[in-house]
Parts: C-alpha cells; sequence; structure tokens
C-alpha cells in the first residue's frame, strides 16, 4: 500500500474499526470460559472412572499410558471436539524455530461403504510422525533422515481453535527425532521439571516434611508486552512487515518523556481489540488477569495468572498467537519484537517462577517469620547460588538479535545477571551470614493521613524495576526474557540450575548429617552450609539502579559476567561445563545442546541479514528516489526563482548542496552494507561473529543517515510511515 493512502486509511480506521469481522460474544466470563478446552472437568464428565483415575495418575506422576487406555481417551476426545464443531485435529508443538508447528488431519475417515465416519484412534493421539526434514535441528539430524515424531503431553490440556469456518482439535506435544533425541522446547522443558523435582523432595526428605508429597512443580506466569499499531500504517513499513521492527525512522519530537502513557486510559479501539484476545483465550483456558497501558507510546501488557511451568510455556504460545490473529479484526497489528522503535522503550516478557508442592505449598513463599523458616532459607539460598554459578547461562537463555537491542543497551535490565532481594531478605542472609538469624524486618502499615482512606500494609521492600532477576514478595522474577522468546527455554535452564544447587546443597547437608541425624545436627550443619554459599555468592546480589554506570564498574570489580551481546553470551552453551550439567540432570545430551547453539547462531546471523536485506531494499527503493525528488523540487524551485528575476536564493542553493551531499553519503552507505554481507561464512557460528562486526555497525550508519534524511525531505514525499504516525494513531 502507498504511505499516502494508508495514512488517509489508518485515520479514519482509529475512529471506526471493523466491527463486522468482530464476533459478538456474550459479556459473561462463566459462559466461556474454558469452554474448548478437554480439561479434567470434561475428562471425569466423559471417561469411565477407572480409566479417568489411570488418566490422573499418569498426569500427576509422570506415569505412562497403555495402548487400550489411549484409545478411549481418543474416543472421548474425538467426541467431545466433533460436537464442539471440530473436522480436524492437529499435533501441535514447539520446534526450535522458536515458533509452534502444526499439521492437520481430518478427524473424518471413509466408513467402507461410501460414507465418512469420525474418528480419532489411541494411536494418533499419542503419537504423530510429521516429515521432520524442514525443521532446523542444528545438525542433529540430516535432510535425509526425515523421520521425526510428536508424542501427546497429557499433562498440557487439549483445546479447539477456531476460525470463521473451522474449528481444530490442539493436541500439545513433545517432538523427537527418530532416535528420540529432542528437536523442540517442550521435551527438555518437561525433563528439567523432572530433574529439579527429584533434587526439591530430596530436599524435603532431609527436612522431614515430604508426607504427602510426591512431586514438586515449577510455577510461571509470563507478563507479555507488545506493541500495536494500525493495520494499514504497518503494511506500508516493509520493515515491520518482514522483519517485525522499523530499520528506519526519526525519533518523534514526543516520545515516553511525559510518561503519559504508561497506565494511561486504554484507547477505545485497544481495549475492544484486549477484550476479543482475552475472550479468545478464556475459551480455551488461559487465565488471563492483567491489562494496561505500558511505557511507550503504543505500548501495552497482557499478563496470565501463573499456572504449572509445562501448561503456562504452551499457553504463553497460544497469547502470542492469539495477539497476532484477532489485531487484523481491529486493524491493528501487533508487534511481539523486543526493539520494534528506536529511542523508546522495548519489549519484554516478565518470568515470573516459583515452586510448588503438588499440595499447593509454595516454596518460595517467606511466610510470617521468615528467620525461622529453614526451609525457605534453604530454597532461597539454592536459586542464589545457582544465579550467581550460572549467570552466563542465564544470560544465553535469553540471547536473541532481537533482545540485544534492549539488554547491554542503553536500556535495560542490562546484560549483567544480578539478584534484586529487597531489604527484608537481604537483611536476613546478612544475619545468615554471621550465624544465628534473630528477625525479620516487618513492612508495618502506612498511614495516608486522610481519614477516609484506609490503612494500608506496607511491604517490607520496595520494588526495584531495573533488577533483571527479582524477588518479588513469593517469587522469581526474571525480567531479561525477551518479547518474542518461547519461556520454554530460560525456564528449562532455571529449572535445571535450580536442580543442580539443590542437589549440591543436599548433598553437603547429608554429608554432615551422617547415617543418624537428628534436628540438632540439622541445624548446626545447615547453618555452616548457608555462611558458606551466602559468603561465596552474595557478590550476585545488587539492590540498586542496575541502570547506572556505577553498577557496571561495580560489577565488574565484583567478577559478573557481562555478555553484551549473542555474540559474547551464546559461546557459554558450547562449555564443557554446561554439557557436563544437562548431562548430569538428562536434560540435554551433547548432540542435543550443540544443535541448539548452532540453532540460536544461525538464526542470528539470519535475521541480521534479512536485517540488512530489507534495509538496502527500502534505501535503494524508496529512500533514494524519494530523496532525489525532493532534490529535483528544490532544484527546480532555484531555477524558477532565478528566472523569475535573477532572485540569489543563496539559502535554498545552501539546502540543495547539503541535501545532494547527504543524499551522496546516504548511496554510499547502502552500497557498502549490500556490499558487506556478500562476505558471510557459511559456518553459523562465524557467520553471526560476522554479522555482528561487519555487517550491524554499517546497519547503523545507514540508519542514522537515512533518518537525518527523513527530517530534511518533505513529509508528502517520505515513503514511509512516520514514528508519529505509527505510534500515536490509535
Ligand atoms: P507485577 O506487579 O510485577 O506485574 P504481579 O503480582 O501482578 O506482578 O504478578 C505478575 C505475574 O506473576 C502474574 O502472572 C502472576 O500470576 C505471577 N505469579 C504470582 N505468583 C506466582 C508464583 N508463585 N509463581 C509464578 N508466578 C506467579
Ligand atoms: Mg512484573
Amino acid at each position: 500500500m502507498d504511505t499516502k493512502s494508508a495514512r488517509r486509511m489508518a485515520i479514519r480506521a482509529a475512529g471506526e474499526w471493523n466491527m463486522g469481522r468482530v464476533r459478538q460474544r456474550e459479556q459473561r466470563v462463566d459462559s466461556y470460559y474454558g469452554c474448548d478446552v478437554f480439561d479434567q472437568r470434561v475428562m471425569r464428565e466423559r471417561l469411565p472412572k477407572a480409566v479417568y483415575r489411570k488418566l490422573r495418575r499418569m498426569i500427576d506422576r509422570g506415569e505412562r499410558m497403555s495402548p487400550d487406555l489411549a484409545d478411549i481417551v481418543a474416543a472421548a476426545m474425538k467426541d467431545w471436539s466433533i460436537e464442539r464443531g471440530a473436522t480436524h485435529y492437529t499435533h501441535w508443538f514447539q520446534p526450535l524455530t522458536g515458533m509452534t508447528a502444526e499439521k492437520h488431519d481430518a478427524l473424518v475417515v471413509p466408513d467402507g461403504q461410501g460414507g465418512m465416519l469420525f474418528a480419532l484412534s489411541g494411536s494418533d493421539l499419542v503419537q504423530g510422525e510429521p516429515d521432520a526434514s524442514s525443521f532446523p535441528s542444528g545438525g542433529l539430524r540430516a535432510t535425509f533422515e526425515a523421520r521425526g515424531y510428536t508424542a501427546w503431553d497429557a499433562t498440557s490440556p487439549a483445546f479447539i481453535r477456531r476460525g470463521d469456518n473451522n474449528a481444530t482439535l490442539v493436541i500439545p506435544t513433545a517432538f523427537v527425532s527418530w532416535t528420540g533425541a529432542a528437536l523442540d522446547l517442550k521435551t527438555p522443558l518437561l525433563r528439567s521439571i523432572d530433574a529439579l523435582s527429584k533434587q526439591a523432595m530430596r530436599a524435603l526428605r532431609i527436612f522431614g516434611t515430604e508426607e504427602g508429597i510426591s512431586r514438586i512443580g515449577t510455577t510461571v506466569g509470563a507478563e507479555q508486552e507488545y506493541f500495536l499499531v494500525d493495520a494499514n500504517l504497518y503494511h506500508a513499513r516493509p520493515d515491520l512487515m518482514i522483519c517485525d521492527r522499523t530499520l528506519f525512522g526519526a525519533p518523534p519530537p514526543k516520545g515516553q518523556q511525559l510518561d503519559d502513557h504508561y497506565f494511561g486510559t486504554i484507547p477505545d479501539r485497544v481495549l475492544s481489540f484486549m477484550a476479543e484476545v482475552e475472550q479468545e483465550l478464556y475459551a480455551v483456558g488461559i487465565p488471563i488477569k492483567t491489562r494496561h497501558n505500558e511505557v511507550a507510546p503504543g505500548q501495552y501488557e497482557i499478563a496470565p495468572q501463573f499456572e504449572m511451568a509445562n501448561v503456562a510455556c504452551d499457553h504463553q504460545m497460544v497469547v502470542m498467537e492469539v495477539l497476532e490473529t484477532v489485531a487484523p479484526r481491529f486493524g491493528l497489528r501487533a508487534i511481539m519484537h523486543e526493539k520494534p522503535f528506536a529511542g523508546l522503550n522495548g519489549s519484554g516478557k516478565h518470568n515470573n517462577w516459583s515452586m510448588v508442592t503438588d499440595t499447593g505449598v509454595n516454596l518460595l513463599d517467606p511466610q510470617e517469620d521468615t528467620h525461622t523458616n529453614m526451609e525457605f532459607m534453604f530454597f532461597l539460598c539454592a536459586v542464589l547460588r545457582a544465579v550467581d554459578l550460572h549467570a552466563d547461562l542465564l544470560r544465553a537463555a535469553i540471547a536473541s538479535a532481537g533482545n540485544d537491542h534492549r539488554l547491554g543497551a542503553n536500556e535495560a535490565p542490562p546484560a549483567i545477571i544480578s539478584i534484586f532481594l529487597g531489604d527484608m531478605l537481604t537483611d536476613l542472609i546478612e544475619q545468615l551470614q554471621r550465624g544465628t538469624p534473630r528477625r525479620t524486618i516487618k513492612g508495618g502499615a502506612m498511614d495516608l493521613g486522610a481519614r477516609t482512606l484506609p490503612q494500608l500494609p506496607r511491604h517490607s521492600g520496595d520494588r526495584n524495576r531495573t533488577s533483571p532477576f527479582a524477588f518479588t514478595g513469593n517469587k522469581f522474577e526474571f525480567r531479561a526474557v525477551g518479547s518474542s522468546a518461547t519461556v520454554a527455554w530460560p525456564n528449562t535452564i532455571i529449572n535445571t540450575i535450580v536442580a543442580e544447587s539443590l542437589d549440591y546443597m543436599c548433598s553437603e547437608l547429608e554429608k554432615g548429617l551422617g547415617k543418624r541425624p537428628t534436628d540438632a545436627k540439622l541445624e548446626t550443619v545447615i547453618k555452616a552450609l548457608f555462611k558458606r554459599v551466602i559468603k561465596e555468592h552474595r557478590k550476585v546480589v545488587f539492590n540498586g539502579d542496575n541502570y547506572t554506570e556505577e553498577w557496571h564498574i561495580e560489577a565488574e570489580k565484583r567478577g559478573l559476567p557481562n555478555l553484551k551481546d549473542c555474540v559474547m553470551a551464546l559461546p557459554v552453551l558450547r562449555s564443557a561445563k554446561t554439557a557436563a550439567l544437562f548431562r548430569k540432570y538428562k536434560v540435554l545430551d551433547k548432540a542435543e545442546l550443540t544443535s541448539r547453539v548452532n540453532v540460536f547462531f544461525e538464526r542470528y546471523a539470519q535475521q541480521l541479514q534479512i536485517e540488512a536485506e530489507t534495509m538496502v531494499m527500502l534505501a535503494r527503493q524508496q529512500i533514494l528516489p524519494a530523496a532525489v525528488r525532493q532534490l529535483r523540487d528544490l532544484g527546480q524551485a532555484i531555477e524558477a526563482a532565478q528566472d523569475a528575476g535573477g532572485v540569489a536564493c543563496e539559502e535554498l542553493q545552501t539546502e540543495l548542496a547539503e541535501l545532494a551531499d547527504l543524499i551522496g553519503q546516504f548511496r554510499t552507505a547502502a552500497v557498502a552494507l549490500a556490499d558487506a554481507q556478500k562476505g558471510a561464512p557459511e559456518d553459523p557460528e562465524k557467520a553471526a561473529r560476522y554479522f555482528k562486526q561487519n555487517v550491524q555497525p554499517l546497519m547503523i550508519t545507514l540508519r542514522e543517515l537515512g533518518d537525518t534524511l527523513e527530517g530534511r525531505v518533505s513529509n508528502e514525499l517520505w515513503p514511509l510511515p512516520s514514528y508519529r504516525e505509527l505510534l500515536f494513531i490509535k
């Protein structure tokens, strides 16, 4: 679409978007919440009691399913889904592309008498066999070894996805190769939860609190930030369409400096969009809780109530998909990129994480008198130790081309991984380091000074928005995750490093306790352990402002890694230490790990290459022609003025000369960028390094010149919608 008509249509759409395409739903959440989920309620209703009980055991304890059981479940699932209009089913999985994948099969089969009947067998449910050859495997599998399998993950409920004229039964699955190697992000996540469960159970046994508990899981609540832009303007921006971020664009006079967008009144069209998104998500059982405007103009957030990690990670993928598919109905486009607009806040995904017993006890809940809660302190110290010992791995877990623009750039959280504990816990670990803790700092109450206002309880510590890994009440919040990332991978890493830390600390305790443990012995041994762990790992705790230069200097003194970009961060995944860690806890073997590193490097290099090519295309096909037209107009104006009686037009002459010079520089920079790409090596890691060192600087130069040109070319001629239009037409 050309920019002029895009602008016109965008302005119109902001006022009166196309309600016709919006499905009218009853405004009663209870009538559709979970209506399209094959959840426990449906299973209980539809399965014979014995089958239901077996299935629950399988889900709760991770037991395997027998084929005859699978047949019964499949039949019930088929009946339920065709009653709800489904014609197809799909094994839905998460390959290493970082997106989801699906292949649909009809639920109908010929009945042998010229008709059709509906069918879904146990084996259809349990196992699928998509051709795996076109998914990235990072060398784990050659193209001719195309066989891949999907395996039903019964712990994540199946659901129905609807379009205007279609309904599909979606079955969450793991994706593995013919040899059983994990080709996806779900398999290692499930393995990491098992590893953590095993070690955390061991801790509970030492404390003697394991009664009635058979498993520990992790909980995840992922807050998703995103941008919305008008769809007409989006279609006039090839960079947004191809790269999900703007590659050119001069800053608008007003950005986010007034802080007037954050938590502001949600624009009408946006709120309608959010409501539609929420309704679609409620229908498939995703408990969306929060919606609000974010810091940058055009930026918003959606957050669910937390769930068990595996389900939460699947649901997070659905949240992103639904944001993307619903937006066009409102004439909008949702942008999940980490940094779509230069000079404005980028988007992240705060990954709230905790550990919970299958009886519902949150192991990171400090409770009232925290200093007497040995178990809490134990789990806290384990996380502290894990994050310090494996800060580089956590950094690698969130490394992506998009996230490089946030982390380590002039916006936070920085690439330095540190923990925020707050006043109460910091005081507590100081006490632990000295010996026996004797107090828990209390928040008290706040008097607001007006009698009609209630007295508010005060938390024992303030918030810290700048910390990449913050303790927030009864969970940790990993804030450095990128907005477009799948949370399965960072959670796999968190679970694995915490499992390792728990393993170490349990072993130390068991060693100290010997054959005849007593409470008194436990107290002595654990105090000594706390002291040592805190002394060794306290350096990772930082409660101050992570954005400041002083912190960078301080962190370096403390010896904390500062891995500024992918090229620096990803090689950690190749280290012997990492391989040993993943092998020990059976999360990834060496080949599976290597394949992931290759894919990450590959994706990084490819993204930079696509961005560079898009820039060259925009430069040559849109920006240069516009700038030249401006030059011609100027030239003609000067000529006309001179013809009209020898007017000197000195200023215009200067303008002409400067513009011509700028155009020349811009062209040179575009040519240089086009040429630079030709030298990229084959090897993924080398290619990544090459693009970082040789190509990215040229992109920055070209952009600066392009943005300067934008300020000198008439708005009428400029071929791309401006930041002003993209961000403020709501
Ligand atoms: P914030 O003020 O940082 O936005 P909230 O208290 O609103 O934080 O919670 C943010 C997210 O954390 C929500 O998705 C919430 O469900 C999730 N959360 C709360 N408790 C836990 C927990 N124990 N484990 C995992 N996530 C949690
Ligand atoms: Mg938060």
